[in-house]
């Protein structure tokens, strides 16, 4: 016995689950549709690195969930909490059970603040500021703002994380807010990254390189914060090639937290050994139950986490939700297309575009690795634009 019973479930109203029900309420009716979704708020998360820079206020990245539910469509407001693949239901933290025909799993990604010691008592104070959440993203522009000199340094944890260009996009906005407030000659700007460079596509690599030689960027590779202390403002990190210990001092650190998929997802029957929705990653069904679908962060495509691969997975996943409905085989395949637009000061920008192969996949008739005004207006503008216009009313 089930208290709800619906032919499309959707969990999650975020950036992927949001997209999709409008999309398909166009193609079945809002009647055959459930969303569920505990947030009463839908944030438009890129904005968070602008927010942070003090370039948007961060009520612009924010709008009432209610009003990108489509009409017809129901609402819970609940979190999943377990999934029952074989009996086609799911059960929400209330204890409600829902039972689906076909399945959308969208719920993002999780930040797992508490991995880091010593992060969560001293976040937003002490100069340890982060954007990756609503909730701390103002930290980052006092911190920035209100800089007198001294070490800044900037995170990027041995996990997946959603935006991976994040990390560094607020680094550029601060390097240049240092030399606005006239303090950059005394003060050291270090990129701490787990990563092995500056970017995982060769051609932007090179682009960004060549850029942080000319800003000046300190640069540590693989070294992944493992603990921080506030009060005496000490970072430690480790050294992944050699495993050793490294202290770092700072003035301002942000912090890109470690990221995981939900805890609910990882312990389900859905999930790869990585924790994440095991999905064929051209078609986004399941590799296991048929009628379940995924896309987004929490999904195992394997490609870079943003809203704009989700720009491209959407389609594609409605397109075979809609053909396996009739029982059609499944012809929509997603190449990896991810988008990602450096932003590295308060009028530039590099458009950087990939597919599944790290092969750059831009769509202006220009050399995307250049940094450009255009493109700065493109990311400030154009795609929060289209974002709440088109693909939050399903127009992808
Ligand atoms: P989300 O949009 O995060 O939505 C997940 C939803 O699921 C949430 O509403 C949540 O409340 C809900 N949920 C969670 N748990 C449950 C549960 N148990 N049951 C039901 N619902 C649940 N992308 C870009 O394309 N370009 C950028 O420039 C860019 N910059 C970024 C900068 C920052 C600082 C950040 C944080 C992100 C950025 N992104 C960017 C990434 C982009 O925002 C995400 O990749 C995208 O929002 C993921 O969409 P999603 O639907 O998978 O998850």
């Amino acid at each position: 016995m089930s208290d709800i019973s619906k032919k499309v479930v959707i969990v999650g109203g975020g950036t992927g689950g949001i997209s999709v029900a409008n999309a398909l309420a166009g193609k079945l009716g809002g009647s055959e549709l459930l969303v569920i979704e505990p947030s009463e708020k839908h944030y438009y998360q890129p904005y968070w690195t602008l927010v942070g820079g003090g370039i948007v206020p961060k009520e612009d990245s924010a709008r009432d969930m209610k009003d990108f539910i489509p009409s017809g469509v129901e609402w819970l407001k609940d979190y999943v909490e377990s999934f029952q693949p074989e009996q086609n239901q799911l059960t929400t933290k209330s204890g409600k059970v829902v039972s689906y025909e076909y399945l959308v799993v969208a719920p993002g990604i999780q930040i797992d603040w508490d991995k880091i010691p010593g992060l969560k008592e001293t976040l937003g104070k002490n100069g340890v500021v982060s954007n990756y959440s609503y909730n701390t993203v103002d930290s980052t522009w006092e911190a920035m703002r209100d800089f007198k000199g001294g070490k800044a340094i900037f995170t990027f944890p041995n996990t997946p994380i959603k935006c991976a260009g994040a990390p560094q996009k607020v680094m550029w906005l601060a390097e240049e807010q240092f030399r606005i407030n006239g303090v950059r000659d005394q003060s050291d700007v270090i990129f701490a990254t787990s990563s092995a460079g500056m970017f995982g596509v060769e051609k932007y690599k090179v682009a960004l390189t060549k850029l942080a030689d000319e800003r000046n960027i300190i640069r540590h590779f693989r070294h992944n914060l493992v603990a921080i202390d506030g009060e005496k403002k000490v970072a430690t990190f480790e050294n992944l090639e050699t495993g050793d210990k490294v202290e770092m001092e700072f003035d301002m650190i942000h912090v890109t937290p470690p990221m995981s998929s939900p805890d609910f997802i990882k312990k389900s029957p859905l999930a790869n050994e990585a924790g994440w929705v095991d999905v064929d990653k051209f078609t986004t069904q399941h590799t296991k139950y048929e009628n379940i679908f995924s896309l987004g962060d929490a999904s195992s495509l394997p490609t870079s986490k943003t809203g704009a691969a989700i720009r491209k997975e959407g389609p594609v996943l409605i397109e075979n939700l809609l053909a396996h409905m009739k029982k059609a085989e499944l012809k929509a395949k997603y190449n990896g297309y991810a988008s990602c637009p450096m932003v590295t000061s308060r009028s530039t920008c590099m458009m950087i575009e990939f597919d599944y192969d790290g092969n750059p996949m831009e769509t202006f008739p220009v050399n995307q690795a250049k940094e450009r005004f255009s493109m700065y207006l493109v990311k400030r503008f154009v795609i929060p634009f289209m974002y709440w216009n088109f693909m939050m009313r399903g127009k992808f």
